[in-house]
């Protein structure tokens, strides 16, 4: 049973604790329609509003303590547009970031914030598998259209992936 609620008193928390203005503090959404990205920071252009959006899939597949430390990442994208305009992924969100308690993903956390690392994420959806007669199989994350498909080659024999048959089968 999930506790939604330490979500929304989090938020209050840490809101209270860096003394952001009242009025931006960000309203919480579960999504399900969110693929990969385990949480989201929307903000409106107006600078009246901001939102938090964590997908429900994840916490579903890795439970509310990781849907936590998304929650903390998208706190410090949130305090830092709030008090200071401040969006992105740069060296000030890292390091607020980290002091947060917040998750990255290894690419963001490098190494010098590898202790946010976290390698939790959503599989992608659907794979397109292509297996080339020399043995060579090759994932992709989509479908491609059959004209986007004439120009793919197998990484290993440089034959057209199409030339051989039917090479593609969901996965
Ligand atoms: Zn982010
Ligand atoms: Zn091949």
């Amino acid at each position: 049973m999930t506790n939604y609620e330490a979500f929304r008193e989090r938020i209050d928390a840490v809101w209270k604790e860096y003394s952001c203005p009242e009025e931006l503090r960000p309203k919480l959404e579960w999504s399900m329609r969110l693929t990969r990205a385990s949480g989201k920071f929307k903000c409106f252009l107006s600078r009246k509003e901001c939102r938090i959006i964590l997908n429900h899939k994840a916490l579903m597949a890795y439970g509310a303590e990781r849907m936590m430390s998304t929650l903390n990442h998208e706190l410090a994208h949130a305090i830092l547009w709030a008090k200071h305009g401040y969006m992105g992924h740069g060296i000030r969100f890292k390091v607020l970031c980290s002091k947060l308690g917040g998750t990255m993903n290894t690419q963001m956390a490098g190494l010098a914030y590898k202790e946010c690392a976290d390698t939790r994420y959503l599989p992608r959806k659907s794979w397109a598998i292509y297996k080339c007669p020399c043995g060579a199989v090759i994932k992709r994350g989509r479908f491609y259209s059959y004209q986007q498909e004439n120009d793919l080659v197998c990484i290993k024999c440089d034959r057209p992936l199409t030339s051989c048959g039917k090479f593609r089968e969901r996965g």
